[in-house]
């Protein structure tokens, strides 16, 4: 394909030429005439409606597009975000930034399913479970959650699962955070949990009986208090203690679980991850011993490989949602990866007393700037503080706040009377000196008592100084990171290099292609990458002045217009931060349609067999019921099963969530029947469009009877997927459902602090990472795109095609096409050979490849996506490494090689195995470790394949000691 016709940068991402599309289609047997779309998109729903004017046709060059960018950015403006509530002024130390935020070899990994190719990210993620774990005095920390707010749900309900049966009142302390109140609000109501606010630190009671309380540690007043009471009195009232922790304050107080608390939640973005306007950044959640069954998300685990070396790998994954569906701990999928790797590695960088130093600076800085407020004669509420001032100017409070923006300082307006400041560790003095002014104080440096001000107090004396500040029963006395991954990587070429041998263990897209089915591993341009470190986007607190931030409003209402204008729906939110999110909103959207109709009712949610696992969890979680729906030979939904779950639940219906195309890759030619047939019954549509890579330009939800959907920016959008998060789930749906979408009290634009309130802690979710969508439908527009659905669609039917006579592709369309992704079918291979889908998806990493998604949705089967992105000498040499594995294969059952040793029962094969002793196998070194086609692209895996069940058996998740790996 050459450029020009639909802009340079679309050439770029597209993977195939014209030339070789032509002969791809000629493979698959497209006769002239006809196009891949034209015979795979069922005929009723191909020009239904089309993309309008909001989209561009054509796309702009990346200079172009770059340059655009640069002036949005002009229009946000980079004050010192002094507000807090949860977002903290932070440094990002450069060597992070630049070897795992901008750097592929991170950004662009998947989750890490495939351990043995996942190794490095795996150790920075026990990295941060470490960190989270110890910082939070529990055992077993998860491997991040999507924000602080949605972490503080996620504990809710695991303090109701853990409790079972009784009291269905959680309490809220009136001192936590003002998002995380709003999120648990809509979160309680939907699942029918009694949310009660109370006032803890200040003694007010709790109810009789509780199933749980959250308690904001320290206050989002900046109270420094002692919780233990008020845990005790919730475990005597039959509940569980939810603590939402600082980790920074950690490092100088009394740790949560110290305190006895049973469960800690809290955001990892003070650890040198930017604001971004709200995210992404890292939540985590961690639980005491007991829990470890009910902790939702990803957790990494300590196990050992074939030669019995110690290897990471996921945990206690039978608790996730794509096996447990409704019955699973959690609906979250994407989490945060990325973010959680940087506050780990920020951690690994500062180390124990580094991160100490920083605390007492902060607290420090603090005192001084609170020591010259009083002095003033400011009226500063009482107690002691970490980073966190309330300061009382009766009737003043907008007038103090002005003062202070005017002189670049963004300061927090409690109410009409109270200003909130909170220092970050970005704050400069002459920040301080600016907060100190605008309250009408002389300044903060001078009026200050504190021995420090240009002293040379050691880091060592100024912990040592402000820890004496903190009360003695709060005074943190227990060690905290003291495995040595925290105290080797000091200095910046340690760091380097540390970062550098992790991403070497790694297989990503900078390596080679990554076939994931369900996951639309395409590529993440470097320019669609470049903005999101520039500070004007990445330096803007979530709650900042509109008047600051009218470059993200224009970006963000640009972008919702253009998804808008492309799925055919009439309004979205950008709030939800992961795909799962979305899923939620949608369905809250839903219910809150029915009720506003008197429609109590309705809470049956039809969901397919095909389904993705976090439709049926997010179900749950929207207080519906869900009723399976099955499917038929060809992978389609069953209509007649379909018709008679609406009968049988006619009053019921609340909602159909099907996913188009399907999560069997293809396109149901009845979906048309299947929408209407639920509208007839009062129904709502929900189509979860994950899978719009097959469809973007062609087709759109809302003229296929979708009344919702939630998209996966991290999917069709070029958002990379940072090892499994972070994402942006954007909810869209029809104007009948609009009042009902996501809304937040603090939200900047017109019209968006109405709705149904926040499912996200920031106003516009992941807003810091919008940009790379927004230069992707850029540079492509509306021509790039459709042009890449065409390429992502070709790409696997090709795939399919030439592997169709030594692996069966499960299901097909109509005239025998798939849709962007491909499943093959490995069950005959097993029954005939012994060969398994682990076998054949660890052979491939021998080949230089990451397996494709295993046993999703049909167990015993590999599903392919190959996305737009690849090129056709790559697509082949996936092809040829799949053949050539199929007649090994054929060895094995031909009895050449035994089935206990062979190429394939022993992948993947490291070098030390081919190196290490005699080579005792029955076939060579080279078979093994070079097999045929390799040459350039030999990836090394770091380990042997690793034994899932030993780790789920013997549960260490935590940094396991040095002398282990002996
Ligand atoms: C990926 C995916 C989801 C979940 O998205 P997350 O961002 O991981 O929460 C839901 N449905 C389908 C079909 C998907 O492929």
């Amino acid at each position: 394909m050459s450029a020009g016709a639909f802009g340079e940068y679309a050439a770029r991402h597209i993977g195939t030429s014209a030339d070789d599309q032509q002969r791809m289609a000629a493979a698959v047997g497209v006769r002239a005439g006809d196009t891949v779309m034209s015979t795979a998109v069922p005929g009723v729903i191909r020009g239904l409606g089309e993309a309008g004017t909001a989209i561009p046709q054509e796309g702009v060059s990346e200079a172009a597009a770059l340059a655009e960018l640069r002036e949005l950015a002009g229009r946000n403006r980079v004050l010192s975000p002094m507000i807090g509530l949860g977002y903290s002024d932070t440094l990002t130390p450069s060597v992070i930034q630049r070897n795992v935020l901008e750097n592929p070899s991170w950004y662009t990994a998947y989750t890490p399913y495939q351990p043995e190719i996942s190794q490095g990210r795996l150790e920075a993620l026990l990295n941060f479970q470490t960190m989270v774990a110890d910082l939070a005095g529990l055992p077993v920390a998860n491997a991040s959650m999507l924000d602080e707010a949605t972490a503080a749900v996620e504990g809710m309900l695991v303090a109701r699962r853990a409790v079972r049966g009784g009291s269905d009142v959680f309490v809220v302390d009136a001192d936590a955070l003002p998002q995380t109140k709003a999120v648990l609000r809509v979160r309680a109501e939907a699942v029918g949990v009694e949310l009660v606010e109370v006032d803890l630190a200040g003694g007010a009671e709790l109810p009789e009986s509780v199933f749980g309380a959250l308690v904001q540690y320290p206050g989002a007043s900046g109270r420094v208090w002692n919780p233990q009471g008020v845990i005790d009195a919730v475990h005597v009232a039959g509940g569980q203690a939810v603590v939402a922790a600082d980790l920074l304050a950690l490092t100088l107080i009394a740790s949560p679980g110290s305190l006895g608390a049973d469960i800690v939640v809290g955001s990892s973005q003070r650890f040198g991850v930017p604001l971004g306007f709200g995210g992404p950044h890292a939540g985590y959640m961690v639980v005491r011993q007991g829990l470890e069954r009910q902790l939702p998300g990803r957790l990494v685990g300590v196990s050992k490989d074939a030669d019995g070396q110690l290897a990471y790998r996921l945990a206690l994954q039978t608790r996730e949602q794509h096996i447990r569906r409704e019955k699973a701990t959690s609906n979250i999928c994407t989490a945060q990866v990325l973010l959680a790797v940087m506050a780990a590695m920020y951690a690994v960088y500062h180390g124990p007393d580094g991160l100490r130093a920083i605390a007492a600076d902060v607290q420090d800085k603090t005192a001084r700037l609170r020591a010259a407020l009083v002095a003033a004669g400011a009226d500063v509420v009482d107690g002691a503080h970490f980073d966190t001032l309330r300061v009382r100017v009766p009737g003043r409070a907008a007038e103090v706040v002005a003062a202070a923006h005017d002189a670049g300082v963004l300061l927090h307006r409690a109410d009409a009377d109270t200003v909130g400041v909170s220092v970050g560790e970005a704050t400069t003095e002459a920040d301080l000196a600016a907060v100190a002014r605008a309250f009408g104080a002389a300044d903060a440096g001078a009026a200050s008592d504190s021995p420090v001000r240009g002293s040379r107090e050691t880091a060592a004396d100024r912990v040592a100084r402000t820890g004496e500040s903190i009360r003695e029963e709060l005074r943190r006395t227990e060690p905290f990171l003291t495995h040595p991954v925290f105290t080797s990587h000091r200095s910046e070429t340690a760091m380097m290099r540390y970062l550098k041998r992790l991403a070497d263990k790694d297989y990503a897209l900078d390596r080679g292609m990554i076939p994931l089915g369900s996951c639309t591993m395409k590529l993440n341009a470097a320019t669609a990458m470049a903005s999101i470190t520039w500070p004007e986007f990445g330096r803007i607190h979530p709650f900042a002045p509109r008047e600051d931030v009218a470059g993200y409003l224009e970006l963000i209402d640009q972008l919702e217009g253009w998804l808008a204008d492309l799925t055919g729906y009439d309004a979205v939110s950008l709030q939800p931060n992961a795909g799962s999110q979305g899923e939620l909103a949608g369905l809250l959207a839903i219910r809150g349609y029915h009720r506003s109709r008197g429609d109590e009712n309705r809470d049956v949610c039809l969901i397919p067999s095909s389904a993705h696992g976090t439709n049926a969890a997010s179900a749950v979680l929207a207080g519906m019921r869900v009723v399976v729906v099955a499917c038929d030979e060809q992978g389609n939904v069953d209509l007649d099963d379909l018709r008679a779950k609406i009968a049988a639940h006619a009053e019921a219906l609340s909602a159909l969530m099907i996913t188009y195309p399907s999560t069997h890759g293809v396109y149901e030619h009845d979906v048309l029947d299947i929408t209407a047939a639920v509208h007839d019954a009062g129904g709502q549509v929900y189509i979860d469009g994950a899978n719009l890579n097959a469809l973007l330009g062609h087709a759109r939800f809302g003229d296929l009877g979708g009344d919702v959907s939630h998209l996966n920016l991290h999917k069709t959008f070029a958002i990379p997927h940072g090892g499994g998060g972070p994402g942006v789930g954007p909810v869209a749906a029809k104007a009948h459902l609009a009042a009902f979408l996501p809304s937040h009290a603090f939200a900047q634009g017109e019209g968006d602090t109405e709705g149904i309130g926040p499912v996200s802690a920031a106003p516009y979710g992941s807003a810091g990472i919008l940009p790379i969508s927004w230069a992707y439908v850029r540079m492509m527009g509306l021509e790039g795109l459709t042009q890449a659905t065409d390429a992502a669609v070709l790409a696997a039917n090709y795939v399919a095609a030439r592997l169709a006579e030594h692996y069966p592709v499960l299901y097909a369309g109509e005239e025998g096409r798939v849709a962007h992704e491909c499943i093959l079918d490995l069950r005959p291979l097993k029954a005939e050979t012994g060969v398994s889908v682990d076998d054949v998806a660890k052979r491939l990493i021998d080949y230089g490849f990451h397996a494709p998604t295993m046993s999703f949705p049909v167990a015993g089967t590999l599903m392919v996506e190959p996305t737009e992105s690849e090129d056709l000498a790559e697509l082949d040499r996936f092809v040829d490494a799949m053949i050539a594995i199929r007649r090994e294969a054929e060895r094995v059952h031909a009895g050449e090689w035994p089935h206990d040793d062979n190429p394939l029962a022993n992948a993947p094969h490291t070098a030390a195995s081919a190196l290490v002793g005699e080579w005792s196998h029955p076939y060579s070194r080279e078979t093994g470790v070079y097999p045929a086609g390799v040459g350039e692209a030999k990836y090394w895996p770091p380990v042997r394949r690793i034994d899932q069940a030993y780790g789920d058996r013997n549960l260490v998740c935590a940094c396991p000691p040095i002398d282990a790996f002996a």
